[in-house]
């Protein structure tokens, strides 16, 4: 089988009938991205921040992160790669920051909240991010938006960081794209609204399947009920989608759910626009992709929004991948 797939590794993401996939890699820690991966992918679909925060003793000035996303930038030669804002709190804590306890860290002080109460830390990792931007395609990402006021105060924090910067004389991308994660089952609910202020949502399963059902993502009693082929959840992702593209939005996916190739007919069903995951998962992706084809992915999304439980969808997904692979 790796025999097989060895031939997709640098191909384009293509479907039987011709559409090209941009597929897009996840990069959490620098280890991640191993040589030749700018061939392999269409760009980063999420550049997690928060091991230059972990894996040090003090908070990284600008100059220090300004030099990561730089480089970064630069060697994915013009791809498009999406930065995204310290999504800390919830499971990932920093030693030199003694943050108080809280009772439920993934409903409590992290990601985009904690930015917004710390705005000098936020403000570094921006000018940062946004120096960067001179060096390549670069967009920025929110983490953990739950609703329009959030968007707007860190959209607003980005554009005084810009004008600043400007005032000083230092150059970026005036048109960079500012987005957010749909990760939170209330940006589902106003994706309408959201659609006509970001530039662009990208898809977090990972969370939106643990705020959607109230499964705790790292509880193994539970884990049988964490499940991104819930209804609830995939209709979510595809409404998410459709709102997005009625405002000529796109729509990537950054969590597990778009690396799996029984995932894969309905996120092509739902149009999703980019898909980005683990660099071990491009390859096999991009296999899966090129035995699939629209109209049956289509035809196969009908089916599975007609149905009722998670159990249902799984059968029905697997079905169709037997007969094909
Ligand atoms: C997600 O929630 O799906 C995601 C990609 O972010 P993280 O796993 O870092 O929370
Ligand atoms: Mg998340």
């Amino acid at each position: 089988a790796a025999g097989k797939l060895a031939k997709y590794r640098l191909l384009p993401a293509q479907t039987e009938d011709g559409k090209l996939i941009e597929l897009a890699v996840n990069v959490g820690m620098p280890e991640e991205m191993r040589e030749g991966l700018v061939d392999e992918a269409d760009g980063v679909g999420l550049f997690r921040t928060e091991f230059l925060f972990m894996n040090a003793d003090r908070f990284p000035d600008e100059e220090k992160q300004f030099a990561v996303y730089k480089q970064l930038a630069e060697a994915w030669q013009g791809k498009p790669i999406v930065i995204r804002t310290l999504d800390i709190g919830g499971d990932k804590e920093l030693s030199y920051w003694d943050l108080p306890h809280e009772d439920n860290p993934f409903l409590g002080n992290r990601a985009i909240r904690l930015c917004l109460n710390e705005r000098e830390l936020f403000r570094t990792q921006l000018r940062a991010i946004v120096r960067a931007s001179a060096f390549g395609t670069v967009k920025i990402m929110f983490p953990m938006i739950s609703s329009m006021q959030e968007f707007r105060a860190a959209k607003q924090l980005t554009l005084e960081v810009m004008d600043e910067l400007k005032g000083q004389g230092i150059t970026f991308d005036e048109k960079l794209e500012i987005g957010i994660m749909a990760e939170v089952p209330s940006v589902i609910q106003l994706a309408d609204r959201f659609a006509k202020e970001v530039d662009f949502f990208s898809i977090g399963t990972n969370d939106l399947v643990q705020y959607t059902l109230a499964v705790d993502r790292m509880n193994e009693k539970v884990a049988h009920l964490y499940d991104y082929f819930h209804p609830a959840v995939i209709r979510s992702i595809h409404s998410l989608i459709q709102a997005a593209h009625k405002e000529g939005k796109w729509v990537g996916m950054c969590g597990k759910m778009a690396g799996d190739p029984l995932a894969a007919p309905l996120l092509l069903g739902m149009e999703l626009d980019e898909w980005s995951m683990d660099a071990a998962s491009v390859t096999k992706q991009k296999f899966t992709l090129s035995r699939l084809n629209v109209q049956d992915s289509a035809k196969l999304l009908g089916d599975v929004l007609d149905l009722d439980t998670a159990e249902e969808i799984r059968q029905q997904v697997k079905a169709f991948h037997a007969a094909r692979f």
